[in-house]
């Protein structure tokens, strides 16, 4: 069952289903000489994803990458959440009960100390076997070397690269960490426990994907390429930042700023 309160089907989606469809007989003919990186089908696919508004149709990580089986995606990237603010506009931590909530962004008319933004990563429950909400260890799910362990981070942060471009995947609202800056990881290494840190609500694993400027990027799309070994990354892959349509803000707005821009977009990555 999908969440409630995504972003609506329009009508032109039915076009771009229909595109997605042919992409596979597109690729299979010879590519032209020296595509680059920027040319890739990979990346014309992501670009119709974008032009949906934030609907992303191609195969996504499943919750058992990380979690025990059974345990579900409750939330996606690009969903649509309400938030309570303060008086001076700033978002109230933590949230009063039943905030933020998601809803449908053609239907909802925010209240004036209501804000909506959208929702980056991808939200996992934290059942164990009888169904209790609960702390569970969790799995990296993808190859990369721990840069972050959340010491301090009132998000409860995990944080593993997964290139030498930067990209990353981060796990939110983690209650224990098993890794330590610098390890290297695979995706049956355990990185942590889930929790509820910075979440303000229930338990449960938060799974983002950043790129080096900071921007998110579809994690299911980071995820899908970051469980193959670095050896086995033959098709040269990036990841465009995920879109915000007009009146919302992204969840990142609340981060400090991103760190100094690191040199050259297009450099082709340096993979093992
Ligand atoms: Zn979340």
């Amino acid at each position: 069952m999908r969440p409630r309160g995504h972003i609506p089907l329009g009508g032109r989606l039915s076009g771009v289903v229909l595109a997605f469809a042919v992409i596979p007989l597109a690729a299979q003919q010879p590519p032209p000489a020296k595509k680059s990186e920027f040319e890739s089908p990979a990346v014309e696919d992501f670009k119709k994803y974008l032009a949906t508004g934030g609907i992303d149709r191609r195969p996504r990580a499943a919750p058992d990458t990380f979690l025990p089986p059974g345990n579900r995606r409750t939330s996606e990237p690009g969903a649509v959440r309400v938030y309570k603010k303060d008086e001076d506009g700033k978002k109230l931590d933590p949230q009063p009960k039943g905030f933020p909530h998601t809803v449908d962004p053609a239907e909802y008319k925010p209240a004036e100390d209501e804000f909506v933004r959208v929702h980056e990563g991808i939200d996992y429950s934290s059942r164990d076997a009888k169904g209790v909400v609960r702390p569970l260890d969790f799995k990296a799910g993808v190859y990369g070397k721990v840069t972050g362990v959340g010491t301090g981070d009132a998000l409860g942060r995990i944080t593993v690269e997964v290139d030498e471009r930067g990209n990353r995947v981060e796990y939110l609202h983690t209650s224990k960490t098993f890794v330590k800056v610098g390890d290297p990881v695979k995706p049956d290494t355990p990185l942590g426990m889930t929790g509820d840190t910075g979440a303000g609500g229930q338990i449960h694993l938060h799974v983002q994907a950043r790129n080096k400027d900071n921007k998110a990027i579809n994690p299911d799309e980071v995820v899908v390429y970051a469980r193959k070994p670095p050896a086995d990354r033959k098709v040269a892959e990036f990841f465009v930042p995920l879109k915000w349509r007009e009146g919302l803000t992204p969840a990142s707005a609340d981060r400090p700023p991103p760190a100094p821009p690191t040199p050259t977009p297009d450099a082709p990555p340096k993979l093992p």
